[in-house]
């Protein structure tokens, strides 16, 4: 049974995003070495310097394109378990097929084959997404690790140009999700590891980089500015502070039973207007305070896998979404 355990070395993709360098932060307070794999010099330098006081035990890859095929030999040489966190998340989620599915696909495609005759690593844990499970269903349907997402799927093979941004995004999670089950699967019994995919939703807190990132700006528009018509009736679908989703692929690297498994993680449903009440009670200057039009029926998360195998605990939305806006603004402020 593999159980990845400090001071084991584990390569995070994506290390200087929003979620990774959460998962960076949390593996380095637990005694890990850590491997990051960026795009250039100047985000590695900057990863470096961020958690300087860990010296040795965090450094970083280089690589430029992660749609190339080999494109990951040369970072995953080594390492005991792979975080794959790399993935286009735009501002609004806009962007094109080859911006955002091409990348995030061939991404998956290209690291999976770099690990397939990987002698050293134990577990790959990969970080795919709610909207890999955001079938649509009426509100108050259950969601649980068998739904898939084959509608944004369909689409985009049906019509790979001139769909909205978002919908791109929800196949490409989904596209790549699948790509790692389908080759694990198809290549298990010669893999000296297993595979674990994390899903979860909108992910609120501070960011520990510059600039905003997608759900920090979301939570922003949507908590100032965003009239309530547009947000009538869209039930926002579920959230997830990003220390808990942090800490959901630390212990996925660590439990054994996590192995071969896809496991949904969320702090719990939310509508747009639970985020504005919640930042109303704690006095945040500014809400929007017209109330946003809908049903209260809210989706219903089945957390039985994540409970038995994680056990995982979550934070409160209100503190988690303070966190955002608060670094939202701050990082508006230094600009
Ligand atoms: P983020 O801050 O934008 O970080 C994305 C990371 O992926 C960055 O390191 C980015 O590198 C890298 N990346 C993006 N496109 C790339 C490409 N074409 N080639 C190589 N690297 C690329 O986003 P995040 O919110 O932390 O997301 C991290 C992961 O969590 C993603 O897999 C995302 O789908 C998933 N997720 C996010 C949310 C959310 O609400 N934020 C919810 C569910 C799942 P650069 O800095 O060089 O662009």
């Amino acid at each position: 049974m593999v159980s990845v355990q400090a001071p084991a070395t584990v390569l995070v993709t994506g290390a200087n995003g929003f979620l990774g360098l959460y998962i960076v932060k949390q593996l380095l307070e637990g005694g890990y070495t850590v491997r990051g794999t960026v795009r250039s010099v100047s985000k590695g330098e900057w990863i470096k310097n961020k958690f300087s006081a860990y010296g040795s035990h965090i450094d970083y890859t280089i690589v430029e394109d992660i749609t190339k095929t080999g494109a990951f030999n040369e970072a995953v040489k080594g390492v005991d378990a792979v975080v794959h966190a790399a993935s286009p998340v735009s501002d609004n989620l806009d962007g094109t097929y080859e911006e955002i599915y091409v990348p995030a696909v061939k991404g998956a495609e290209s690291i999976f084959n770099s690990l397939r005759s990987s002698p050293t690593v134990k577990r790959v844990v990969m970080t795919s997404s709610f909207v890999a499970m955001m079938e649509p269903h009426e509100p108050g349907f259950t969601y649980d690790e068998t739904v898939w997402n084959n509608n944004a799927t369909k689409l985009v093979k049906e019509n790979p140009q001139g769909l909205p941004g978002a919908m791109y995004y929800l196949a490409a999670k989904t596209d790549a999700e699948r790509t790692a089950w389908n080759f694990y699967n198809a290549h298990k019994p010669d893999l000296n590891w297993d595979l674990v995919t994390l899903a979860p939703p909108c992910i609120f807190n501070p960011i520990l980089q510059d600039e905003p990132n997608f759900s920090t700006s979301l939570a922003y528009r949507n908590a100032f500015l965003e009239k309530a018509e547009n947000l009538a009736d869209g039930h926002a679908g579920f959230w997830i502070d990003v220390r808990d989703a942090a800490t959901a692929h630390v212990l996925s690297l660590q439990k054994p039973k996590a192995g071969g498994e896809r496991i949904f993680i969320t702090g719990g449903a939310f509508k747009w207007q639970d985020l504005r009440e919640e930042l109303i009670k704690r006095d945040v200057p500014g809400v929007l305070a017209e109330r946003i039009p809908g049903d209260d029926k809210y989706d219903i998360p089945d957390l039985t896998k994540c409970a038995n195998i994680l056990g995982m605990k979550y934070r409160s939305l209100g503190d988690s979404v303070l966190g955002s806006i608060s670094s939202y603004q701050r990082s508006q402020e230094k600009k």
